[in-house]
Formats: structure tokens, sequence, C-alpha cells
């Protein structure tokens, strides 16, 4: 594989966040904007309230916190690679249930948020399926730590029985309710402590003494999990071998890609705690647009094409949101599968027959839009100028054959109270 293939894609993960209404998908979302805008070193700032001015201002403007699609840098913690996150808003309201299956269809993954005071509610069972039906890999992060009531075990528990799912928590929480601490990462073996609370100072250090045998359990319950879903690590574990953090690494990125196992993790996204560490496991544990199934198509006389993930292949893109912008007007975002769409060309939408012209492209960023020339396979933007294009519309090169992208109507959209 060239560059041109896309081996840029390695570094991208294209995410939703999904949620029962109040378990925190607004503050998670807030939060993992916070850190990873750009212009916005964390190093600088002193107390919370810059945290929260900065929200406030963003609130105001009421622009991008709810972009449909939101393009964030992460440099994993400890790696120094930088990743590209774009996280897709889905609606986290079951009136909306037709508008998160539409969502579904353009993410790679998604982090699912409970509230660890509530556990598993009949919204978050609802949304799962849906994400079971478009099968898409999940984290799972258990919100609200700190609350009074909270409990991992609860939403560990709750996995498994309401939603029929195996979970593999790969953290344990320092404390619970208001005597939340810390995180332990259960594959490193490393505590997290948090010394400010703007959740920037991380004191990172072995695990108390006093969780010793906790962890140890549930990282060979993890293990065990784990070797399930990779035969190498399998073999292994039946030898009575340890497996090195990468190899376990890999085998629960696997059995997540897999949609085997659900990595679950805990924090206080209010309290700023444990956000990162989620970044980093959504780096580490979601799929690449590399690692998922291609996207199919179909001509007029129902022939298949595949369109892999290559900005050098035929151009493909669906229409998932349409926006009115009160600057620059209709807004259309879309997400590119295959190929490259360069401002100023012609385009096909094969869903209207009708051929369009491409006006400027965007890149929203969390406190900034960026104007691009091109958007490339695996990436999600704005396009402004599309006239006729609605959402879930099939964009294609205007000379290509015509071909539509799978569907995301639904047939009998899943409302379940
Ligand atoms: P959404 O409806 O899922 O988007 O939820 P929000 O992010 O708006 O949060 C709902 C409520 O829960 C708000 O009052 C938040 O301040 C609160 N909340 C969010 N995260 C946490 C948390 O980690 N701990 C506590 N105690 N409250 C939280």
């Amino acid at each position: 594989m060239t560059t041109q293939t896309g081996t840029y894609l390695r570094y991208f993960r294209n995410i939703g966040i999904a949620a029962h209404i109040d378990a925190g998908k607004t503050t998670t979302t807030e939060r993992i904007l916070y850190y990873t805008g750009r212009t916005h070193n964390i190093g600088e700032v002193h107390d919370g309230a810059a945290t929260m001015d900065w929200m406030e201002q963003e609130r105001e403007r009421g622009i991008t916190i709810t972009a449909a699609a939101t393009t964030a840098k992460w440099t994993r913690s400890g790696e120094g690679q930088e990743y590209v996150v774009n996280i897709i808003d889905t609606p986290g309201h079951v009136d909306f249930t037709i508008e998160v299956e539409r969502s579904m269809r353009v993410l790679d993954g998604a982090v699912a948020v409970f509230d660890s005071s509530q556990g598993v509610e009949p919204q978050s069972e609802t949304v799962w399926r849906q994400a079971d039906r478009y099968g898409v890999p999940r984290i799972a992060f258990s919100n609200k730590m700190d609350k009074t009531g909270a409990s991992f075990e609860l939403v560990i528990n709750d996995i498994r029985e309401r939603l029929g799912a195996i979970p593999a928590p790969i953290q344990y929480p320092m404390g619970q309710e208001s005597d939340f601490k810390g995180i332990i990462d259960i594959v490193r073996q490393r505590a997290y402590t948090y010394t400010n609370d703007l959740g920037t100072d991380i004191d990172e250090h072995d695990v108390p003494a006093e969780y010793a045998d906790k962890v140890a359990e549930m990282r060979s319950q993890l293990i065990e999990a784990a070797a399930e879903v990779d035969e190498e690590l399998m073999l292994m574990y039946l030898e009575g071998e340890e497996p090195t953090v990468e190899q376990l690494v890999t085998a629960i990125r696997k059995g997540t890609i897999e949609k085997k196992i659900f990595p679950v993790l805990c924090g206080s996204a209010l309290k700023n705690k444990g956000v990162q560490l989620l970044l980093d496991a959504v780096v580490d544990y979601l799929p690449s647009p590399l690692e998922v199934p291609a996207i199919k198509g179909r001509d007029e006389d129902g022939n298949e094409t595949e369109f892999p993930a290559d900005p050098s292949g035929k151009l493909a893109a669906l229409a998932f949101k349409i926006m009115a912008d009160p600057y620059v007007g209709r807004l259309t975002f879309v997400r590119i599968y295959s190929g490259t769409l360069s401002s100023g060309t012609y385009v096909y939408n094969a869903s209207k027959g009708k051929r369009e012209r491409v006006g400027r492209l965007l890149k929203m960023h969390a406190n900034h839009r960026e104007e691009v020339s091109e958007l490339k396979a695996g990436e999600l933007g704005a396009v402004i100028g599309l006239k006729d294009a609605g959402t879930g519309n099939t964009l294609i090169g205007d000379d290509d054959d015509r071909v539509l992208l799978e569907s995301i109507d639904v047939p009998e959209p899943v409302i379940k109270l």
C-alpha cells in the first residue's frame, strides 16, 4: 500500500457518542472538545473558570458544539501520534430514533455513555440495539461516578443482563460517589489520581495496595475474555504465559471491532475525571475507517460494488445531515467513503438524478471552521452550495456509473419506551 491508498486513515476515528437523555452526553462531548481543542493548550489553563468560559462562549455563539460532525485532534497519552477524531452528533432523544439510525450509518464506532447511578436505561437500550443493527463497535463510559448512588458494578451487570453483551471492564474506579478520586487502568496496571478540578493535573502511579487483589482478579478475567477472541492470546493463556500490554490491547481491540466484547470505562465528565483516558481508549479500541467493512453501492441493474476507503478511488459520499447556517446558508454534512471531493467540481446526486456543483468545503472544529479544498475518503465535513442534496443522498463522481449507496432509510423504526 502506498500513502495514496489511505494509510493516513489508520489515525482516523469516526465516532458517535450515544446515551440516554441526561446520562451526560453533552457534558462528555464538551469535555472531549475542550481537551482536543486545537487552540486551547490545557497546560496554560489554570483554573476551572477558563473551561467554563470557553464553553459558555461556544454556547452563546451556538455553533460547533452542535455541529453534525466536529473534527478534533488527539495525541494519545505517551505515544506522540496525533489522531483525528471526528465526532458525529447522534440525537439522544427517542423521538429522533430515525435520526439516530441515520447517524449510525456514518460512524465507525461509538461511545455509549451511561449514568452509573441509573445503570442501563430504556433509551440507552434502544440506541444500543440500533448500534447492533448497524454493526457499530462500542466502548461504554460509566459516567457520573461522583454522584450519590453511583456504582460501576451496576453498569457492568446491566450491560451483561439488560443488553446481553459481554462487558470487558478495562478500568476500575478508586472510590465512588463523593469519594471518587481516580481511575485504575486494568490493562496497564497503572493508577491515575486527579489532583485538580480541571482534570489537567493527573498523578500517574502504581496501583495502590488496597486495590491490588481486585485489579489482579479483574485483569485475569479480562485476559480470559480477550483470549476467547484472539487465538494467539488463547495459546498463551493455556500455557500460563502472561501477555504483554500490547498483546492484550490488540486482542481487546479485535474483540471490540468484532463486537464480541465491549470495553467498559468509568469517570465523571462533570468533574473532569476520565475524559482523557476515554479518548485514549477511543484510539486504542475503536476501528479506523480501514477496519470496518467497505460500504456497498448498487447500480441501476442491481449490480453491487464495494467502495473501500481509498482517496484515489471513485468518489462515493453520503449526505447525512442538512443544516441551515445563519452565515453561509445551507450546509450539507457529508461522509466521504471513497475518492476525494474537491471544491468547485461537479458531483452527481444519484438519489435525485441531478448534477450538482460543489461550492466551498468546511471542516468544523470545536472552536473554528476551516475551509479546505478537498475532503478525502474517511473524512467528514460540510459542503456549501449543494442545492438539492437531502439527508441520505448518495454523491458520486459526475462521470461515474450511477450507483446508490446502501440505503439509510429505516423500514421499521424501533421506538421503544
Ligand atoms: P445529556 O442529556 O446526556 O446530554 O446530559 P447532560 O450532559 O446535559 O447532563 C445532564 C445532567 O447531568 C446535567 O445536569 C449535568 O451537569 C449532569 N452531569 C453530567 N455529567 C455528570 C457527572 O459526571 N457527574 C454528575 N454528578 N453530574 C453530571
